[in-house]
C-alpha cells in the first residue's frame, strides 16, 4: 500500500484549527493535529506546501522513517511550524496503521497500563468568590485535580482567568481573540507574587488538604521570582507549578530547583526532547508539559517520554482547547499506555468543535479514556466543518504597568 492523498483542512467551529488528513491506496484513512494557536495557516503552507508533495507514494507502515525523512530531510530542524507539521503526519500514520491492525492506538504504544487518564479542569475567577463558583462547578463535574488561576488586584484582564462567564456556560478560558490586533494585558509581577499565596491559602481553607491542585505562572518570572513563588506556596501542598520561568534557558530551573520543592512542570512551548535535555538529565522538573501536536508527534513523545522515565519525570501533556480533539486523542492513547503518565490538561472543546471532530473519548469519574475504537477514534465531518470559515485569531500581548512588552 501507499498514501494516495494528504489534504490539508483548515476549519474554525469557534476557534481555528489545521488538520493533515491522510489517504491510502486502499482508502485508510488517518488524521493529525497541526494546529498552531494565533500562527495556524503558517503550520497549513508549511504542509500543503512543502510536506503533501512528498508524502503520496510513500509506504504508509513506515512511521519512524518517515518521520527522520521530514525531520533530517528539511535540514531546517526543529521549531514550531516545522514540528507541528511533522506531527500531523506522525499522527495520521499511527492512526492509519492502528484502523488497519483492527486496534485502538494504545494497543500498538504496549496496551494499557491504567484504567484511564486522571485529568485536571482550569477554574478560574477574578474574585475569590467567583473562583470557589469554578472550582464547584469542576468538581461536580467528576473533575478530580483543579487548575487554579485568580485575577491580581490592580491588574485587569490577566492569564487563565475566563471573563464573561454565566452559570452553565462553557466553563473554560479562550485567550485567542478573533480580532485584528493581538489584545494587550497588563502585568506586575511583584503584585501576582504577594497575591497568589493568598489565594491557595483560601482554596485550602475551603476545600481541604487532598485535592490536587495546580498553578501555571506562564513563563513571567525570573528564576529567583520562581524560586520566591515555589517557597511561598510549599504550605499549600500544589500538584505542581507551570512554566515558572521562560526555559529557553534551561539552566535557570537549577536555581528554582534548588530554592524550593514545589513540584515544577515545563515544555508546552518546547518542540523537541533537546529542550528538555538539561531539564530530564539533572531532575530539574517533575513533569513534560509538551503537547503531541508541537512536539513532533506520537513518535517523538513516546520517546521523550521514555527519556524521562529514567529519570522519574512524567507526562502532564499541554491540552488546551488549541489542541485539537485529534491530538487530544493521541495524548490519551498514550497516557493510558506509558507507565510514567502524571495527568492530562483537559479543557472540554465547544460543541461546534464536537461537531466538526467526533470523538470516542470519554469522561468519567474524573478519567479520560481513548476508548476502544480502532486508530485514534475520531472522524472529521467534512460537511460541518465547512460551515466553519477561518478567521485570523491572536493570542494576547503583555506589557508591565510601565508599558514594556513582558511575557504573556
Ligand atoms: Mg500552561
Amino acid at each position: 500500500m501507499a498514501i494516495a492523498s494528504a489534504e490539508v483542512l483548515v476549519t474554525s467551529p469557534g476557534r481555528n484549527f489545521v488538520t493533515l488528513r491522510l489517504t491510502t491506496e486502499d482508502g485508510v484513512t488517518g488524521l493529525g493535529d497541526a494546529t498552531l494557536n494565533g500562527r495556524e495557516l503558517a503550520a497549513a503552507s508549511y504542509l500543503r506546501d512543502h510536506v503533501a508533495p512528498l508524502l503520496t507514494g510513500r509506504d504508509e507502515a513506515r512511521i519512524e522513517d518517515t518521520w527522520q525523512y521530514l525531520y533530517r530531510g528539511a535540514y531546517w530542524r526543529r521549531g514550531p511550524v516545522t514540528m507541528a507539521a511533522i506531527a500531523a503526519v506522525d499522527m495520521a500514520l499511527w492512526d492509519i496503521k492502528a484502523k488497519t491492525a483492527g486496534m485502538p492506538l494504545y494497543q500498538l504504544l504496549g496496551g494499557r497500563s491504567r484504567r484511564g487518564c486522571l485529568a485536571y479542569g482550569h477554574a478560574s475567577g477574578s474574585s475569590i468568590d467567583t473562583l470557589f463558583a469554578s472550582i464547584r462547578e469542576h468538581l461536580e463535574a467528576g473533575y478530580q485535580a483543579i487548575r487554579v488561576q485568580t485575577g491580581v488586584p490592580g491588574l485587569g484582564q490577566v492569564y487563565g482567568v475566563a471573563t464573561d462567564q454565566k452559570p452553565g456556560e462553557r466553563y473554560d478560558y479562550e485567550p485567542a481573540r478573533r480580532q485584528a490586533l493581538p489584545a494587550q494585558e497588563s502585568w506586575d509581577t511583584r503584585a501576582y507574587l504577594r497575591h497568589v499565596p493568598t489565594v491557595f491559602e483560601a482554596v485550602r481553607a475551603e476545600f481541604g488538604p487532598e485535592i490536587p491542585l495546580l498553578h501555571d505562572g506562564h513563563h513571567r518570572m525570573t528564576p529567583n521570582e520562581a524560586a520566591t513563588l515555589g517557597k511561598s506556596l510549599e504550605p499549600y501542598d500544589l500538584f505542581w507549578l507551570e512554566d515558572c520561568t521562560p526555559a529557553e534557558n534551561q539552566e535557570a530551573l537549577r536555581r528554582v530547583r534548588a530554592q524550593t520543592t514545589t513540584p515544577l512542570a515545563i515544555g508546552e512551548v518546547f518542540n523537541s526532547v533537546f529542550d528538555y535535555q538539561t531539564l530530564i538529565t539533572e531532575q530539574l522538573i517533575d513533569y513534560v508539559r509538551s503537547a503531541v501536536t508541537h512536539a513532533g508527534g506520537i513518535t517523538a513523545l513516546r520517546k521523550l517520554l521514555d527519556f524521562a522515565a529514567i529519570y522519574q519525570i512524567k507526562s502532564g501533556f499541554h491540552g488546551p482547547t488549541d489542541i485539537s480533539p485529534v491530538g487530544q486523542a493521541a495524548h490519551l492513547h498514550l497516557g493510558v499506555a506509558l507507565h510514567n503518565f502524571g495527568i492530562q490538561e483537559y479543557m472540554k472543546h465547544s460543541a461546534d468543535t464536537l461537531e466538526v471532530f467526533r470523538t470516542s473519548y470519554t469522561f468519567t469519574d474524573g478519567l479520560l479514556d481513548p476508548g476502544e475504537t480502532p486508530g485514534l477514534g475520531v472522524e472529521y465531518d467534512d460537511d460541518a466543518a465547512g460551515s466553519f470559515a477561518y478567521e485570523p485569531a491572536y493570542l494576547p500581548v503583555n506589557r508591565r504597568l510601565d508599558g514594556t512588552v513582558h511575557d504573556w
